[in-house]
């Protein structure tokens, strides 16, 4: 480095360009954009040491009527004050009113009138279906004096005033009873409701948000009380569920968590079955056969069961519940822990269902644990249902559906697999590492979907679904429209058309080129670990995140954060040009010893060649000037001038000037192709723009002779343009380096 020293410094005399763009101070700390630490959240993004979070247990009976889809329910929420505050009241989310007559969702979303127009998408089609939604609450009562509890509900929102404040380290209980008319999943885009059949007249149940919930409350924003408007998700509290499930005899029920009572409502053989697949690693065991499905089918059993589950630990409660149900199951190891891989699915799923849910379960559970911490639930349910993929812990909706005659496209099966590893990852991300998804989609959407694209790599490498996700899949999103563009760090519910691009694919690519290219594999790894392992059952937030990558890696991310997820700027990194140097020899510079000269002089004969496209006018001569006595100052000693010159004999000398057009500031990716055919891969930090956003000038050096340079020749930057990205340049019209890269 040293001996390159005059060199570089020659030649940086003459690179200090104008600015045109402004300073932007894309590489200072992000310091007053993230929230203070505290002791709550520490800077090196930990949980402090006053951390702390609230817990609520459920104990639900519910029922599902089938003649008129009703459900029924009955809960005892027992909630714990950890708070360092008292409260007077409560908040719980009545997802459910998202549908009522006169929801605010309705009310708020823009519509307009075409002349022709699918009555399915008739901009009041809702209003047309005379669907009457929303819970209807019956009771809310104190638990231990049974007296009714003030309450009031502000759309999808309801607060109960507590009989007294509710102390630190305190614990209240209180019963709410309900029931609402479930949602016919064909007409309502939703998460949860049912489908029906017309062939058989069954019905196929999946519950969602199916109970009235309690909000979070933490440090960061006291209750996350904002309205459920259908995008932003959910923010909900850690704590243990015991749920009664009542449903007419005939059904098969899976639900997040742990079946209790397997012998009274499974049949003998299932039961044998059901053991079996607990001891089988190797392929699913089918617990519920396709023939005994069909055979159900025709039942209409007046007949109950109720189907006890328990839950520990768990933000959420989801189940499904059919008699159309085929099920099956195996048994997964990690590392000594073994969580049951379980499907359920209707013979419409089939044979594709069979052959892959349960595996792609397997696939999922194995690579995210490797990446984040061991799976620690002990089952992961992968249910069948038309045109979804919705997450809720142990338990996911999954669509993929092969065509009546059973046929189905390697596309159809690309696209269920995806999903499925997608919905089964999201309980690590936001089930286990608790976000909140009404804030921040891309907290649990974007972390879930990096590690969906690095599942399929590792397990489906020849999927078509690998490219989303992926540095090149995002530029087409990255170079759209900044004006009707948001960045990622903005509110779930205010993403407009960048809600799916900043929730899913420009975060997961984002997370690529960190690993790939910023951090390295390694680095990245461990820190996105350690921010698993930090984070599993609490609530994180963005900032815990950004500072647990640096902390645990040594890599200075501010500048990346700031670019990726705080601006709507894009790659775009342009090779404007390669000039190609040789150092002149001693013998050629004998002549001209007299000659007196200043820096940058001696260059001036390049000037003819500064536009040269390629190397075909050959290398320019350079002289190296002896260093003068006074650039010494006090310094006694010396370098030597003649051993600098000899080493820089027959070297070749590539002086690469770079523009950096998208304004996110990324690592240089450099291919350099040698006329002997060799090639040679280098990365250059980011930080090289550090002291020039817009243009820096960087000289390289070289043994061999250059035939071509390519900038990010694999596309893991995510730079919307390569055609400016080759040297020597293309001819106009004609992409250099489509042409590089065919060859
Ligand atoms: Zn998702």
């Amino acid at each position: 480095m040293k001996k390159l020293f005059f060199v570089c410094f020659v030649l940086l005399v003459f690179s200090a360009g104008a600015q045109d763009k402004k300073w932007a101070g894309k590489f200072e700390q992000l310091e007053q954009m993230l929230p203070t630490p505290n002791t709550y959240r520490t800077a090196s993004g930990s949980p402090g040491p006053s951390y702390w979070q609230q817990r609520a247990d459920y104990d639900i009976d519910v029922e599902i009527n089938d003649e008129n889809q009703l459900l029924t329910g009955k809960e005892t929420i027992t909630y714990f004050n950890n708070a360092p505050e008292g409260m007077k009241y409560v908040w719980l989310q009545l997802d459910q009113n998202n549908l009522s007559p006169g929801n605010m969702t309705d009310k708020t979303q823009g519509s307009s009138v075409r002349d022709s127009v699918a009555a399915y998408f008739f901009p009041v089609a809702s209003e047309t279906y005379n669907y009457e939604g929303g819970f209807k609450i019956k009771s809310v009562k104190d638990a231990t004096t049974g007296k009714d509890l003030p309450f009031l509900v502000n759309y999808t929102m309801m607060r109960i005033d507590l009989p007294t404040v509710l102390k630190t380290g305190e614990k209240f209980s209180f019963k709410v009873e309900w029931s609402y008319v479930e949602k016919d999943r064909m007409k309502f885009s939703e998460r949860g409701g049912y489908e029906y059949f017309p062939e058989d007249g069954n019905y196929l149940y999946t519950e969602a948000q199916w109970f009235p919930r309690m909000c979070v409350f933490d440090d960061y924003e006291g209750w996350q009380n904002k309205q459920f408007l259908g995008r932003g998700e959910f923010a909900l509290a850690f704590g243990n569920y015991r749920v009664k499930i009542t449903v007419p005899a005939d059904h098969i029920v899976g639900a997040s968590g742990v079946l209790q009572n397997a012998k009274t409502v499974l049949t003998a053989q299932q039961m044998e079955r059901f053991e079996k697949a607990k001891k089988t690693f190797d392929k699913p065991v089918l617990i519920a056969t396709q023939e005994e499905a069909v055979e159900r089918e025709k039942l209409r059993s007046k007949e109950k069961k109720t189907w006890e589950f328990y839950a520990e630990n768990v933000r959420d409660f989801a189940f499904a519940t059919s008699r159309k149900f085929i099920w099956d199951a195996m048994a997964v190891n990690l590392n000594g822990k073994t969580p049951l891989a379980e499907s359920l699915y209707p013979k419409e799923g089939n044979p594709l269902w069979g052959k892959e849910s349960t595996l792609a379960v397997k696939n999922a559970l194995e690579v995210y644990s490797s990446r984040t911490i061991d799976y620690p639930y002990p089952v992961a349910y992968s249910v069948h249902t038309a045109n979804q993929g919705m997450e809720y812990p142990m338990m996911c909706f999954n669509g993929g559906r092969p065509a009546k005659d059973g046929s189905y496209s390697q596309r159809t099966q690309d696209a269920m697999v995806m999903v499925i590893v997608h919905e089964v990852g999201h309980n690590f991300f936001p089930m286990i590492v608790n976000s909140d998804e009404r804030q921040w989609t891309w907290m649990d959407e974007g972390l879930n979907s990096f590690l969906e694209k690095e599942t399929l790599r590792e397990r489906y490498p020849a999927s078509s679904r690998i490219v989303s996700n992926t540095p090149k899949g995002i530029t087409n999103y990255m170079k759209g429209d900044k004006s009707i563009m948001r960045p990622i760090m903005g509110m779930s519910d205010n993403q407009g058309r960048s809600f799916g691009p900043n929730g899913y694919n420009k975060p997961a690519a984002a997370l690529t080129v960190l690993r790939e290219t910023v951090m390295g594999p390694e680095l990245f790894d461990k820190s996105f670990k350690e921010y698993a392992q930090r984070w599993a059952f609490k609530h994180p937030k963005p900032a815990d995140f950004f500072r647990t990558m640096e902390d645990a890696s040594a890599v200075d991310l501010d500048w990346f954060w700031r670019g990726w997820f705080y601006t709507t700027d894009h790659v775009d990194v342009e090779l404007s040009t390669v000039k190609w140097f040789k150092v002149k020899s001693e013998q050629k510079d004998l002549e001209n010893k007299g000659v007196k000269t200043s820096q940058g002089d001696l260059t001036a004969s390049a000037k003819g060649k500064a536009d040269a496209t390629d190397f075909t006018q050959g290398a320019q001569e350079i002289t190296v000037l002896d260093t003068k006595d006074n650039f010494y100052g006090e310094f006694r000693n010396k370098v030597s001038d003649a051993d600098i010159r000899a080493k820089l004999q027959g070297k070749n000398l590539y002086e690469l000037t770079l523009k950096n057009k998208g304004g996110l500031v990324t690592p240089v990716v450099i291919e350099w192709t040698y006329t002997d055919g060799s090639k040679e891969v280098e990365k250059i930090p980011a930080e090289i723009w550090r002291m020039n956003e817009n243009e820096v000038k960087k000289v390289f050096m070289k043994e061999k002779e250059v035939s071509n340079v390519i900038i990010d020749p694999g596309n893991d930057t995510g730079d919307v343009n390569l055609a400016d990205n080759a040297f020597p340049k293309k001819p106009a019209g004609e992409s250099k380096f489509d042409q590089l890269k065919k060859n």
